[in-house]
This record gives C-alpha cells, sequence and structure tokens, in this order.
C-alpha cells in the first residue's frame, strides 16, 4: 500500500496546464482505482465471507497500466446494464486479451421491487464465477453510492453509458467523469446526444427511438463491441511516446475536458437558473413591494377566475398562400378585459419538430358580439397546418404565466 501511495505521489504530476485546466498522466487515473477499489473489493469479499483465496486475489486486483472502464448506475432495465454481456465470450476476450487487455469496474444496486434489475445484477455475477482468472480484471463495487462513485470518475479512462433512447433524462455521472479527465462512450441520449463529437468521445445509436427492440439491443452491442475493439483499446495502447504516455488518448481527454467542462457543469446550471429564473423573479418580487402593483394583480386573479368559464372560441379559419398559413379565430372574452388573456398559436414538438407557440394577434372588435375580438397570425407553412391549435392564457407584465396561473382553454 505505501509502495502504492509513493507510486500516487510520484506519479501525480501535472501533465500540461490548458486555460485553467490541469490535464495528469493517464497513469494515475488507473495507480488510484487499483488502491481503492482493490481495497474496497476486499473488505466486501470478507463482510460476505467470501472464500480466503478470493480474499486474496482481491488483494492484487485492477492493474494501474490497464485500460480501465467503469459502469456503474442504478439497475433497471433501460438503462441495459447488461449489453456488455450481451456475448458473453467476446467481453471475455476483451477482459483477458494478452497484449491489450481491459479492466471492467461495475457498480450499482437495483430497486428491492425491480426484479429485472436484481436479474441483471446476478447475470454479472454468474459471469465472474463462471470466470474466476478474470478476478484481477472484473470487479462488482456493491452498495453503489456517492462515495463509491466519487472514486469511480476519478479513477476510470472510460466510462460507459448504454440506456435506451429516449429514457436517459440527463446522465450525470458521465459529466463527473469530464472533469477528472476520463472519456465517455455513450448512447446519444440525455447530455451525449447535446454533448458528443467524434473527438470528444464515443457514441453508440442512431439518434432514433427503438423501443425495447431486442433486434436493436444486439446491433448495438454490437456495436459497443466493436468500437470497444477497433477504436477504444488501440487509442489507449498505440500511439505511445517514448515516455510510455498514450498521445491520442491524451489529445481526446484534453479536447474533452477543454470543451465540455465549461458547458456541462453544476457552475452552468446555476447560472442558467440564476439568468432564466431566479433574476427575473427578484425584479418581478421587487415590484410587488410597490402596492399598486400588488392590488392590480390581485384584481387580475379575480377577473380571471371569475369569467374564465365564459371565455369560448368561434370557428378556426386556416387559408393557406405560397409559404404561410394564415390562421384567423374570433374570441368572446366574456367581460374580461382583453389585455387579462393571450391567445396563442401552438404545436406540439414530435421526432423531427421542436414544439413552437406563436402569439395571436388581437385585430377588430367584432361587430356581431360584446367584447369580442378577431385574433390572427402568420405562420410559415413549412409544418402542416393541421399541427395547430389556438389556445388561451392569463397574461399579466408582473406576474410568471404558468408559475402563478396554470389555467388554459384549447380550440379543441
Ligand atoms: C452520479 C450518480 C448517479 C446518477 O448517475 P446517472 O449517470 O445520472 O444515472 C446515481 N447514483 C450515484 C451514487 C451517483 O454518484
Amino acid at each position: 500500500m505505501l509502495q502504492h501511495q509513493r507510486r500516487v505521489l510520484r506519479k501525480n504530476t501535472v501533465f500540461e496546464r490548458k486555460g485553467n485546466l490541469i490535464v495528469t498522466d493517464r497513469g494515475l487515473q488507473s495507480l488510484i482505482i487499483g488502491q481503492v477499489q482493490g481495497d474496497r473489493l476486499q473488505q466486501q469479499l470478507a463482510t460476505t465471507h467470501a472464500p480466503g483465496d478470493a480474499c486474496e486475489r482481491a488483494k492484487v486486483a485492477l492493474d494501474p497500466n490497464t485500460l480501465t472502464m467503469g459502469f456503474a448506475r442504478r439497475f433497471t432495465a433501460y438503462k441495459r446494464p447488461n449489453l456488455l454481456l450481451s456475448d458473453p465470450d467476446r467481453l471475455y476476450r476483451l477482459l483477458s486479451h494478452p497484449h491489450y487487455p481491459v479492466q471492467l469496474i461495475i457498480a450499482g444496486k437495483a430497486h428491492p421491487q425491480d426484479g429485472a434489475g436484481k436479474a441483471m445484477i446476478q447475470q454479472w455475477t454468474q459471469f465472474l464465477h463462471q470466470h474466476p482468472d478474470l478476478a484481477s480484471r472484473l470487479v462488482f463495487i456493491s452498495d453503489y453510492d456517492m462515495l463509491v462513485a466519487e472514486q469511480l470518475v476519478q479513477g476510470i479512462d472510460l466510462w460507459i453509458n448504454t440506456p435506451r433512447r429516449p429514457w436517459e433524462a440527463c446522465g450525470t455521472s458521465g459529466m463527473k467523469v469530464l472533469v477528472n479527465g476520463g472519456l465517455n462512450l455513450s448512447e446519444l441520449d440525455g447530455w451525449w446526444a447535446e454533448a458528443y463529437a467524434p473527438e470528444l468521445g464515443w457514441a453508440l445509436g442512431d439518434r432514433n427511438e427503438h423501443d425495447a427492440d431486442s433486434d436493436w439491443d444486439r446491433q448495438e452491442a454490437e456495436a459497443l463491441y466493436r468500437l470497444l475493439e477497433e477504436e477504444v483499446i488501440p487509442l489507449f495502447y498505440h500511439q505511445r511516446d517514448a515516455d510510455g504516455c498514450p498521445c491520442g488518448w491524451v489529445a481526446k481527454v484534453r479536447e474533452s475536458m477543454s470543451r465540455l467542462t465549461p458547458q456541462f457543469s453544476s457552475n452552468r446550471m446555476l447560472q442558467d437558473y440564476i439568468s432564466t429564473l431566479y433574476v427575473p423573479a427578484s425584479h418581478l418580487l421587487a415590484a410587488r413591494q410597490d402596492r399598486s402593483v400588488a392590488e392590480a394583480i390581485c384584481r387580475w386573479q379575480k377577473d380571471i377566475a371569475g369569467h374564465w368559464n365564459g371565455l369560448h372560441f368561434g370557428e378556426l379559419t386556416v387559408r393557406s398562400e405560397g409559404e404561410v398559413h394564415h390562421f384567423g379565430i374570433p374570441v368572446y372574452l366574456d367581460d374580461l378585459d382583453a389585455n387579462a388573456i393571450a391567445v396563442q398559436l401552438y404545436a406540439n414538438g414530435n421526432t423531427d419538430r421542436e414544439a413552437v407557440m406563436y402569439p395571436m394577434i388581437r385585430g377588430d372588435a367584432l361587430s356581431g358580439g360584446i367584447n369580442s375580438y378577431h385574433y390572427a397570425c402568420d405562420v410559415p407553412a413549412g409544418r402542416p397546418a393541421e399541427d395547430f391549435t389556438p389556445r388561451i392564457v392569463p397574461q399579466h407584465e408582473a406576474c410568471l404565466v404558468p408559475l402563478e396561473s396554470q389555467k388554459i382553454l384549447w380550440y379543441r
């Protein structure tokens, strides 16, 4: 252990400064992991009364000079934590390669009621039992928690994430890896769908959704093995300079750190919250200290509540001319002030297009009605006119809608 620590210190040299980023020697990643996770594995085996020889083997698990891959997350079907196990023989060959081996650290928990998740953990432990010779290369760390995650993201070279699109909301562990100088190989889902470029890491998937299609799972597993065999492993072991430093790998780490860390961090997240939400909200709050503003808001709320059920639309008309759809609709406002609401034209998002909303503009009063107006708007004919639906929402310059009023009246 002491020897390990000394090696960590000796190797803990700044590799290069780029702006305010520091890229360290790659060897360091694996050293930390070998020491910390090896210790943890020994403890884990000891508490489960594993045979003495298994505990002994844990002492030499994980080699600092071997490409180290990490896969850690909740074990649940959509994360496909057994995709790497689709072809166990192929995985075995990867892990046991005599010249260019890889080592894999798996960590994770399944929800107690998630039978499929638990079965996937069993699949990994079975694979481990069937291949005792892989004990130094394949490690399952139980009780995945923030401490394990912290050590893993510091120590791994490659972080693998294989969710089924579009289920990955974000994928924050891949971002944690960024700042620690690891590279990502992930499905193009969640954050990686936004962040990926070939210079920064590796991608799985075609950006389309395939549900739980087992054929597609097979194809993605094949792509995953192929990426590892043909791209990831060669990049790590080839192109080494005289000091043994993997130049192509380090170039990718630099690119990934310098381009992605400023963009995918909690600093940026907080900045976004501050600029788009907290600051505007604090201005609105300050404006409300003025009694007349507060009273106007109360009147507006009361008027909306009192007249909302009386609002209704007339017949929608659409005229399509060349590149433009002209939409028009009469709106009957009961006794509500027309400034208390907004009429909008809305279209849902779908696989090809984002959701869009256009304000409809209030025109002339209708001569055949009281407090009723014609609303209109022109939109580009890129989307079919049937995609669009008018709606009425409350509006007040001193309030945030829909935060402060959730009412909405759809045309149909
Ligand atoms: C980061 C982290 C997660 C979330 O990881 P995802 O990639 O977003 O699924 C879950 N559990 C722990 C302990 C973590 O540290």
